[in-house]
């Protein structure tokens, strides 16, 4: 398919908004009351620091709400008062966020209904008013909603759109999409929709599987079973391995991604010698710079004595689990909640183990002085940031 075309005609539509509908200042007073806060305001100006009694809490220096999100949620408000009467649908959480999404709920915003991961969009109709979330939607999805007369208004990040781009380019040039993201992840499932040939690796251990076949050291029923769920229909690592570009998604861990990067790039040079390179390996610049601040906030904080690290997200959230892997990986003892109710009365904490399921640990704060970090993924609210420090506060008072 000719997704660059369907992308072209697509954005001529009079039913296709990407840039919101001039609204901006009549829908700030309605985020700034359900998502922002005073108190973090404060604390930014206090050097990222908050003193409690014997409570100490330091916030990243960057962390949630990125402007991609944050642009998704406006144009989403934007859109209901554009549309007072109409129906609107979003394809998805619009962000992983369980507040925002309840929000949105508030405001007789509808979800798609998934069953079993598939969408079910038969309740959608014509003149229906249809959200694409800041991660994007697939091809075929917004075909179907084009095909069916829906207005479209499509919220993804102009960083996402990025990676499209990077992965038409491969198409078209005829090399294979290495795609470094989670292949059930929407943003993931999204951008291979756009790709031609593609393999989605989710870290560095399939990175080197795909770089050691390519070296002639691999079993290709194996490899072709590994990776039979994520990659191209008819994928044939002997024939498609040849020419390699590298996209992410743009969630991912940054320094794993730049190393996939870098393990391809010499792999290619081993296999074809540097006169070749250009001619089987692309490089690629589609790291959001949002991630990768937020991430780079969050390794100098773990630099810091802490008794431990409070990580605020939705559970599906990519880029919250990711910081909760930079705590975990300086052995600092962390917990991933996704809402301030997860941390209550009685000292204890429900939180979510990286890889793990809902845990409750009582008592979750030690006696005596505490220095607590705290940072929260793209799509939190400093609003819910605040009331974890509250929930907090209210423990070390008690
Ligand atoms: S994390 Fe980056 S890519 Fe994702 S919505 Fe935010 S700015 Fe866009």
């Amino acid at each position: 398919m000719d997704t660059r075309a369907f992308k072209r005609s697509l954005h001529h539509s009079e039913r296709y908004n990407r840039r919101g509908f001039g609204l901006g200042e009549q829908v700030a007073v309605n985020l700034e009351e359900a998502y922002q806060s005073e108190l973090i305001a404060t604390i930014r100006e206090n050097g990222y620091e908050l003193r409690h009694g014997r409570l100490t809490v330091r916030l990243a220096e960057a962390f949630g709400f990125c402007w991609g999100v944050e642009r998704a949620v406006a144009m989403a408000y934007e859109t209901r008062r554009h549309y007072p009467s109409e129906r609107i649908w979003i394809t998805n959480e619009i962000i992983h966020n369980p507040s925002v999404n309840a929000h949105l709920r508030d405001m007789n915003v509808l979800f798609i209904r998934v069953e079993e991961g598939v969408k079910d969009f038969s309740e959608v109709g014509v003149g229906d008013v249809v959200i694409l979330p800041a991660f994007g939607a697939t091809v075929q999805e917004m075909q179907l909603l084009n095909e069916r007369g829906c207005h479209i208004v499509d919220t993804t990040c102009p960083w996402v759109s990025k990676v499209w781009n990077t992965v038409e380019k491969h198409k078209k040039h005829a090399f294979s999409s290495i795609i470094h993201g989670k292949v059930k992840h929407e943003e993931t499932l999204a951008t291979s929709s756009f790709a031609g040939t593609y393999l989605v690796v989710l870290g560095l251990d399939e990175a080197q599987m795909v770089c050691d076949y390519i070296l002639g050291k691999g079993d290709r029923e194996a490899f072709i079973s590994h990776f039979a769920k994520a990659s191209s229909p008819g994928f044939d690592p002997d024939l498609d391995l040849a020419r390699v570009g590298v996209a992410n998604q743009t969630t991912m861990l940054k320094s794993e991604t730049e190393e996939i990067g870098r393990m391809f790039e010499r792999t290619m040079l081993q296999r074809y010698g540097p006169a070749e390179l250009n001619d089987h390996f692309l490089a690629f610049n589609t790291i959001c710079d949002a991630t990768q601040e937020r991430q780079d906030a969050m390794f100098s904080l773990v630099d810091e004595p802490l008794d431990l690290m409070v990580v605020i997200g939705g559970y599906n959230s990519s880029n919250t689990t990711h910081l909760q892997e930079i705590a975990i990986s300086r052995g600092i003892r962390s917990f991933h909640i996704d809402t301030p109710e997860r941390i209550g009365p009685g000292n204890r904490i429900e939180h979510m183990p990286l890889g793990g399921n809902l845990e409750m640990v009582t008592p979750f704060l030690p006696e005596g002085p505490l220095r607590v970090g705290i940072t929260s993924g793209a799509s939190t609210p400093d609003r819910v940031v605040e009331d974890v420090i509250r929930h907090l506060m209210q423990l070390c008072d008690d």
